[in-house]
């Protein structure tokens, strides 16, 4: 196999009969930084994920998936011409989309009402496009009249229906298993027959943000299903860190490693409702 692509997080293998072999490592990143050491089971947490929610999304959206891999962390893939655009959409407010609210009080040109707080719900799920940066660079919201002129008018009215339906039945499954989705990112590209098709991940804590119902209290950082714990014990005085340094940040101790691990495997349990097999 030939191999194509490694991006901070996977790499991806051409077969000799043209098909991806899409492998997720263990590896970690946090403020564009890949973290020492990996996290156990983190790659076949992500695939298995993802192969679970494709499934509940077909109805919405044709993937790209053809079969598992041989191990539980690949997955074999149609090969897509990706829409250079990350395809966000958001029904609360965090992370980058909350720092562009209080620096403007829009989210990639989407205005929103005032006294808005870390972690409050959106009157609506709003689509919010990013560009797809190269590697090493930050992705740039943009508004929607931007896709509107990269892409042309019908594809870009596409890529919101689909981004925001696919939001909108991750939110629904998630919400009867106590979970809420807070944001996700999905990734769009045409297959050989020019259809629209979902590729990448999908509804992993990677690409999303979901947050337990019972502790949700907007006004704070939101106890969430991701690396945020790594995030947070990154900013945090113990690891000793200074973010606009420069400098890498430090490896992560075992009990972060550990809980970051237990929060991979308890977001696949809850969401899928079964025991994580790997
Ligand atoms: P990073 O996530 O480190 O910023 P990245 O997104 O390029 O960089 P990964 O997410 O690790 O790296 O690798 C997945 C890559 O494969 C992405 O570039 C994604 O757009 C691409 N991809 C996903 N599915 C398909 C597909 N079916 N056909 C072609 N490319 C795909
Ligand atoms: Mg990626």
């Amino acid at each position: 196999m030939k191999h194509v692509h490694s991006g901070k997080v996977r790499d991806l293998y051409e077969t000799d009969d043209g098909l991806l072999l899409m492998v997720a490592s263990d590896r970690i990143s946090a403020f564009d930084h890949v973290l020492q050491p990996d996290i156990p089971d983190k790659g076949a947490v992500l695939t298995q994920l993802s192969l679970w929610w494709f499934d509940q999304l077909k109805d919405i959206v044709p993937n790209h998936v053809v079969a598992p891999g041989d191990e539980a962390r690949a997955v074999l893939c149609r090969p897509l011409r990706m829409v250079q655009v990350e395809c966000v959409a958001r029904g609360y407010l965090a992370g980058g989309g909350l720092s562009e609210y209080r620096a403007g009080g829009a989210v990639s040109g989407v205005p929103l009402p005032e006294g808005l707080k870390d972690g409050s719900r959106l009157p609506e799920p709003i689509f919010t496009p990013s560009t797809k940066a190269p590697q090493g660079e930050h992705d740039e919201p943009i508004p929607y009249e931007r896709v509107v002129e990269e892409i042309g008018a019908e594809t870009a009215a596409e890529l919101r229906r689909i981004t925001l339906a696919v939001y909108t039945r991750g939110a629904q499954i998630a919400a009867e298993r106590g979970i809420i989705l807070a944001d996700t990112k999905i990734e769009l590209g045409w297959d050989a027959d020019g259809v629209l098709t979902l590729g990448d991940e999908v509804l992993t804590p990677d690409s999303s943000r979901f947050w337990p119902a019972d502790e949700w209290r907007p006004g704070r950082s939101q106890p969430s299903f991701d690396k945020q714990y790594v995030r947070d014990w990154l900013l945090s005085p113990e690891s000793g860190w200074d973010k606009s340094s420069g400098n890498p940040p430090p490896r992560l101790p075992d009990h972060v490693v550990e809980r970051t691990r237990q929060r991979y495997l308890e977001a696949y349990e809850r969401l899928t409702g079964a025991p994580f097999s790997g």
